[in-house]
């Protein structure tokens, strides 16, 4: 750590930023990483300090920190055309290219796309579009919207209600109408003797009580994530949306996947549906859409949903929402070059997706092996977002006690040794750019391994 001193960047940034999502007694006594730029899947501070960032920044620089392409790409549309929207019937041309490119790769036959900066914005849209459809179509009491506990979907207020966690409690929120069904991690709420598939079944009826219990007439659609990311990478059963889709189609309502985190290749396919085996109504796209480089994001709508929203904008002759920067030229054209990187192979190099693939072995072996400590509980994962579970006793899942929790001194550890890996809850989450090496898997794992030994010989 860098000494704090009047001037130092530690102490500018704390006296001039007001942080979100940190924990601030830590900051306080650790100072601020203050970062200057990138190279591959590294990070460097403005003391000349390198960081393996094994959470590709915030899930999504999963191209790397410092990809030519991507900035030629962005560089390129600056000099073009800068700036515009996608209102009063005007938007730019690589809008309508991404718009083509996100149907053709998306698991819709035909399809369209409604552009935001972000994923909360991209959730809380979805939200108003579902309201605004069942209006139009007769059913306006048609307005709760069902997710599950521990699911993340974002922040806005809207998108907060959606999320299924407890800090969202110091604002108010949920807000009403907003259900949180039971997550579905198999060793944490499995009960005993119960089966994977037993527990999976138990998901399915809990789904249809609530349906009951609250009146299918009034829910407006059910918003998942595949595998869930914030809530501590969590890859629900192989068969859970094979035993919830049915539930919810024939009660009309609509399953969304919220892909923020899994589109684009993370978990080995193009869409975690994909690797899940279902087809939702419609997807939430934000992250890898830009590999990073650009903050936007997407709702795209299938063959139905994208009909009857069409069906009832007309009707009265307008949807009423937008924002200044959707379907920005720019971000727009580095979409383009995103997919095109991820999916296709860019600039003579071999699509990202081929690399996911490649590296998911070895990422498993990696996890397995240090979920033998005797203070790991369990590993999960799908593709390359994995994590790992400290326990105080492995027997009975007893998590450690403590206002600073054994995952973030495991978290500070780590990046003392130059690693940057994310604490939620009890777990240590691992989501790393597509570009890392073999080598680069390694050192994240040692690093990874000798903070786990450091911590957990002090805790013994
Ligand atoms: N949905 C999911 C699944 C996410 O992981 C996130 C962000 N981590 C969001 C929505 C919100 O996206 P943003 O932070 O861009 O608003």
């Amino acid at each position: 750590m860098a000494e704090t001193t009047p001037n130092s960047w530690d102490a500018r940034a704390a006296a001039s930023s007001f942080y979100g999502f940190t924990d601030l007694p830590t900051i306080e006594e650790r100072g601020t990483v203050v970062l200057t730029h990138g190279t591959g899947p590294y990070v460097v501070d403005t003391e000349g300090r390198q960081y393996l960032d094994s959470n590709s920044g915030l899930w999504n620089m999963v191209a790397g920190f410092d990809h030519p392409g991507l900035t030629a790409a962005a560089k390129a549309q600056y000099d073009r055309f800068p700036g515009y929207h996608a209102f009063f019937g005007r938007m730019s041309d690589q809008t309508v290219m991404l718009s083509e490119k996100l149907i053709e790769v998306s698991p819709f036959e035909t399809g369209r796309v409604f552009y935001t900066n972000s994923g909360s914005e991209a959730n809380d849209t979805l939200v108003k579009m579902l309201w605004f459809l069942w209006a139009s179509e007769g059913q306006p009491q048609r307005r709760k919207i069902l997710t599950r506990k521990n699911a993340y979907h974002g922040v806005t207020a809207v998108s907060a209600s959606m999320t299924g966690k407890p800090y969202n409690s110091v604002f108010g929120l949920p807000l009403e109408g907003f259900i949180h069904l039971t997550c579905p991690h198999y060793w944490r709420e499995g009960q005993e003797g119960e089966s994977e598939a037993q527990f999976t079944q138990r998901m399915a009826e809990e789904l249809e009580e609530v349906i009951a219990r609250e009146g299918a007439e009034t829910i407006a659609g059910f918003f998942a994530e595949p595998v869930m990311g914030a809530g501590g990478v969590i890859p629900p059963s192989d068969c859970y949306f094979q035993a919830i889709q049915p539930i919810l189609q024939r009660h009309g309502i609509p399953l969304i996947s919220d892909e923020v985190i899994t589109g684009f290749g993370r978990t080995g396919s193009v869409w975690g549906c994909d690797s899940y085996g279902f087809k939702p109504d419609a997807i939430i796209s934000s992250k890898c859409l830009t590999a990073g480089f650009f903050p936007m994001g997407a709702v795209i709508l299938g063959e139905a949903l994208s009909d009857r929203m069409q069906r009832a904008a007309r009707a009265i002759e307008e949807f009423p929402h937008g924002f200044t920067a959707s379907g920005h030229p720019v971000g727009c054209a580095v979409a383009l070059k995103a997919i095109e990187t991820i999916l296709e192979g860019e600039g003579g190099n071999p699509p990202l997706i081929d690399s996911v693939r490649a590296l998911i072995p070895r990422f498993e072996a990696g996890l397995a092996r240090l979920s033998e400590h005797p203070h790991i509980g369990e590993w999960r994962g799908r593709g390359l977002m994995g994590a790992l579970e400290a326990v105080a006793d492995k027997e009975t899942k007893t998590p450690f006690a403590g206002h600073l929790s054994v995952s973030e001194r495991i978290a500070n550890a780590c990046t003392d040794q130059g690693l940057i890996c994310r604490p939620l809850g009890q777990a240590i989450v691992l989501c790393p750019p597509f570009i890392l090496t073999e080598a680069q898997m390694d050192e994240m794992f040692a690093k990874l391994e000798a903070a786990l030994d450091g911590v957990f010989a002090q805790a013994a």
